[in-house]
């Protein structure tokens, strides 16, 4: 079984580079609403400041591919594993046509990009996920592919930068979705076994599964201010303890406060920060 993973690695990487500025230019004519002022701004605007709304700094939720480009080296990003798709295997209500609905409006195969990029050079394995694709909910087909992203870091010896958005675990997968957090966590323990690096950036919202496992297995965790930061919602919790919950509770701000993050890093400065941290933490111990 190895091996056929190995080979498959291998066919992969030699990928054409995915051509990023092209996906930006075909967002030109569309316009989002910003929920923090309700101003319009052309996504071409948005996506040139970061997705942040340049009238009152509302942060937009970014796609998988829009994520990627605004961090990494011109031109320096291959996608990998692009041809994993999620089919409805337990032939649950409703669920292949979200899922066809989800693949149309997103122009991906399910909700999480990964692949290999460089930043200032250095080069490390990605995963990006996605929560305009239902939610970045956890199936099979996204624990295959960030468990796969990781093994293929761990047998190249590269860092892995994963960026981490979901509602939790995609309930028409069943158990399987479930299993997703076991899988996941040991390619993860793997990577670290071998002594590579994991860096993770919450995003909002990182909730569920996704929390409960490798959202919070990084060496490093950073998380962009803000950011809705959770296993079990807001009600959920009050109703269990029967009490109050401060207004903060499960805020970016709040986990730093208490420990679970190691920094909260704003999208202009996230570039910088990672090219910082991959420099420290390079196995060949400099920032070449
Ligand atoms: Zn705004």
């Amino acid at each position: 079984m190895a091996n056929v993973f190995t080979n498959f690695f291998k066919n992969l990487t030699g990928q054409p580079q995915t051509d990023l500025d092209s996906l930006i230019k075909s967002t030109e004519n569309v316009t989002l609403v910003c929920k923090g002022c309700n101003n319009e701004s052309s996504k071409h605007q948005l996506l040139k400041n970061n997705m942040i709304c340049p009238h009152c700094g509302k942060y937009f939720r970014m796609g998988g591919k829009e994520r990627i480009k605004s961090f990494c080296d011109k031109k320096s990003c291959t996608e990998m594993f692009d041809t994993f798709e999620s089919v409805d295997f337990l032939e649950f209500p409703n669920y292949a046509e979200k899922l066809e609905k989800a693949k149309k409006s997103t122009n991906e195969k399910d909700a999480v990009v990964c692949g290999t990029a460089k930043i200032n050079g250095k080069e490390f394995a990605f995963f990006v996920m996605d929560s305009r694709f239902m939610m970045a909910s956890m199936g099979s087909v996204l624990g295959e592919k960030i468990t796969s992203i990781f093994e293929y870091a761990t047998e190249n010896s590269l860092p892995v930068i994963g960026f981490t958005a979901s509602g939790g675990a995609r309930m028409q997968e069943g158990i399987v979705s479930l299993m997703q957090m076991a899988k996941v966590s040991g390619a993860v323990k793997r990577h670290s076994n071998a002594g590579n690096l994991y860096i993770t950036v919450l995003t909002d919202p990182t909730t569920g599964g996704c929390t409960a496992s490798f959202a919070m297995q990084g060496d490093i965790i950073l998380a962009e201010p803000k950011a809705l930061i959770g296993f079990a919602g807001r009600r959920v919790v009050e109703q269990t303890t029967k009490s109050k919950l401060p207004d903060n509770f499960q805020s970016a701000e709040f986990l730093l406060e208490h420990g679970f993050v190691d920094a909260i890093v704003p999208r202009e400065k996230l570039r910088e920060t990672l090219s910082n941290l991959l420099g420290i933490h390079s196995k060949k111990g400099g920032n070449d």
